[in-house]
C-alpha cells in the first residue's frame, strides 16, 4: 500500500484534528494535510513527472517541505531530501546521480542551483523559502485540491537518503513504501503513539529522524506537531508544558541540561525523551534522569534502515546501549570472517527485515557487498548483545584502529576516558604510525574542573585499566569535537587536523 495512504486512512477519521501547529501562528488540520498534498501533488505530475522521478528538495524547514514529501509519496514519485548544509560539489554530484525531475531549493541558492540543474539537465526548479513563499507555492496555488493517491507495492521506491558520507562517496540509500510504513507502524506500537500525543518537533527534516521517526508516527497515530525551525533549547523549554514527547539527537539533551529553567516541573507534561543518531553519553542519560526524573529511551537507526533497536517502553532503559531490535528485525553480530559471533562477542551488526532498504541507487556492486548470502545488510556499526539481549554500539567498522596488529575499538577506550574526573567527553581515533600501523589518539574536551588534566594522567588512567595496546600514544585537547548537523562526532576531521601534528 502507498504509504501516504496507510497514514492517511488513520488521521481522516478525524479532518479537523491539528497536525501543526508554531509559534509564527501556522495550524494545519488534517483536512489541510491533504488538500496541500494533493494540490502538490497534481502540480508535480502535472509537469510531466512520472512514477519513480525523483523531487530534489534543499530547503529550510517549513510545513509546506513536508507537504511536499507527503505530496511525492502520495504520486508515486521519490522524495530526495538534502541536507541544507550542502555546498556546491555536493549538490552537483547529487543532482548528477539522482537525476531528479524536479528540483527545489531556497531562493538564496537560486543562482547556484540554476547552473547545477542546467549541467545535470534538471528540466525544473523551483524555490521555497522557510515561511513557505517561493516560485514552488507560487506556481501550484491553481493546482487541484483533490488528488487520488496512486496505488504502490511496498518495494516501491518513496524516497532516495544519501548518506552522509564521512568517507568515500555518499551512496543514495533507496527507502521503499513498505520500509516507512512498517517502521512508522512498529514504533507507535513499541512507543505507544497515539492522537493525543504532542511532540516538539525541532529536528531537521532531510533526515530519517525528523522525516520519518517524528513525522511519520505522529502522521500515523493521528497526533499534533508542535514545529520548530530549529532547535532553540529556550524555545522548547517554553513548549515542553504543551507537549507530551520530545525527541532529538543527543546535543538537544546537553543543550537542555546547560539551561538551569530546565527542571523536573518543566517536564511535567511530558511522557517520553527519545534520543537517537549518535550515541548518548552515559554522563548526560544520568544526569538527565537526575534532574528530571525521566530516563531518556535511546534508539538506534540509519538511512539504511529506519529504526533497528529501542530501548524498552516499559522495561529497564539501559544508560549505554540502544536496546533491544524491535519487533520484526533480526539482528546478529558477524565476526571477523562473517561467522556468528558468540553471544557477548563483539563484531559487525547484521540485520533482515521490513524495515531494510531495497538497495544503493545505481550502484548495485555496492549493495551485494553490503548484503550477505542469506540476505543480510551489513550495518558497519560494531556492537554488542549483552546477556539480557541489550545491544550496545561501539563506533562504525571503519573506525576499528588495528595497532600493532590488534583491533582497537575506540568507544571502549572513550568510555574510560570518559569515566576520569574533569573530561567531558572525548573521541579516541587511530592515526597512521611507522612501527603499529596505526597509534591510538585520543582527543579530549575537558570540563570546568578539568582544567589542569594533563595528558599524562590520562595514560595512567587508561593504563590501569586496559591492556596496554590501547593505551594513547597521544592525548590532545580541544574545546569541542566537530559534529555534524546530526550530532555525530566528526572522526575524518580529527583524523585530519591531528595527522599534521604527528
Ligand atoms: P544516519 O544514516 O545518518 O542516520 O547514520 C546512521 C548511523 O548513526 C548508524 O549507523 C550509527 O553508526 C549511528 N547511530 C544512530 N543511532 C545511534 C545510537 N543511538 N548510538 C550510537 N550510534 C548511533
Amino acid at each position: 500500500m502507498n504509504s501516504y495512504d496507510f497514514f492517511a486512512k488513520r488521521f481522516l477519521s478525524q479532518p479537523s484534528k491539528l497536525f501543526l501547529g508554531s509559534h509564527s501562528g501556522e495550524r494545519y488540520t488534517y483536512a489541510d494535510v491533504e488538500r496541500e498534498t494533493a494540490r502538490y501533488a497534481n502540480f508535480l505530475t502535472g509537469l510531466g513527472l512520472q512514477r519513480g522521478d525523483r523531487v530534489a528538495v534543499q530547503v529550510e524547514k517549513s510545513p509546506q517541505a513536508i507537504f511536499i514529501y507527503l505530496a511525492c509519496l502520495r504520486a508515486g514519485l521519490c522524495y530526495l531530501p538534502l541536507n541544507s548544509a550542502y555546498q556546491q560539489s555536493e549538490i552537483g554530484y547529487f543532482l548528477n546521480d539522482a537525476r531528479p525531475g524536479v528540483a527545489i531549493c531556497s531562493p538564496a541558492s537560486q543562482g547556484l542551483f540554476a547552473r547545477l540543474c542546467g549541467e545535470a539537465r534538471v528540466p525544473h526548479l523551483f524555490t521555497l523559502d522557510d515561511s513557505g513563499l517561493g516560485s514552488f507555492t507560487e506556481a501550484s496555488v491553481n493546482a487541484g485540491p483533490q488528488f487520488a493517491t496512486v496505488i504502490s507495492e511496498s518495494d516501491d521506491l518513496a524516497v532516495i537518503i544519501y548518506t552522509s558520507g564521512t568517507t568515500g562517496r555518499s551512496k543514495g540509500a533507496m527507502v521503499t513504501h513498505g520500509n516507512l510504513a512498517s517502521n512508522a507502524q512498529v514504533l507507535c506500537d513499541a512507543w505507544k503513539i497515539t492522537a493525543q500525543d504532542v511532540l516538539i518537533h525541532a529536528l531537521p527534516i532531510f533526515h530519517i529522524h525528523g522525516l520519518f521517526v517524528a513525522l511519520n508516527t505522529i502522521l500515523l497515530s493521528g497526533g499534533t506537531l508542535l514545529f520548530h525551525r530549529k532547535f532553540d533549547p529556550k524555545a522548547v523549554i517554553r513548549d515542553l508544558s504543551r507537549a507530551t514527547l520530545l525527541m532529538g539527537v543527543p546535543t538537544f539533551y546537553t543543550r537542555l541540561l546547560a539551561e538551569p529553567t530546565f527542571t523536573r516541573e518543566t517536564c511535567n507534561s511530558i511522557r517520553l525523551f527519545v534520543s537517537g543518531s549518535a550515541p548518548l553519553l552515559l554522563d548526560t542519560f544520568n544526569e538527565f534522569r537526575g534532574r528530571t526524573g525521566h530516563t531518556i529511551l535511546e534508539r538506534y537507526g540509519m538511512s539504511e534502515a529506519g529504526m533497528i533497536c529501542a530501548n524498552p517502553l516499559n522495561g529497564e532503559r539501559r544508560g549505554g546501549t540502544v536496546g533491544m531490535p524491535l519487533p520484526g528485525v533480526k539482528l546478529r553480530i558477524a565476526g571477523d570472517a562473517g561467522e556468528p559471533a558468540p553471544r557477548g562477542d563483539r563484531g559487525v551488526i547484521e540485520i533482515k527485515g521490513p524495515n531494510v532498504f531495497s538497495g544503493y541507487w545505481r550502484m548495485p556492486d555496492k549493495t551485494k557487498e553490503e548484503f550477505t548470502d542469506d540476505g543480510f545488510f551489513k550495518t558497519g556499526d560494531i556492537g554488542v548483545v549483552d546477556r539480557d539481549g541489550y545491544v550496545a554500539i561501539f563506533g562504525r567498522a571503519k573506525d576499528l584502529i588495528i595497532s600493532g596488529g590488534f583491533n582497537v575499538y575506540p568507544k571502549e577506550i572513550e568510555l574510560v576516558i570518559d569515566a576520569l574526573d574533569g573530561v567531558a567527553e572525548s573521541a579516541v581515533i587511530g592515526l597512521s604510525h611507522p612501527d603499529f600501523g596505526e597509534a591510538v589518539t585520543a582527543v579530549i574536551v575537558r570540563s570546568h574542573e578539568g582544567l589542569m588534566l594533563d595528558p599524562g594522567e590520562v595514560i595512567a588512567h587508561v593504563r590501569s585499566q586496559l591492556a596496554n595496546f590501547k593505551v594513547p600514544k597521544q592525548v590532545y585537547f580541544v574545546d569541542a569535537l566537530p559534529r555534524n548537523t546530526m550530532g555525530k562526532v566528526q572522526k575524518n576531521l580529527l583524523r585530519d587536523q591531528f595527522a599534521i601534528k604527528k
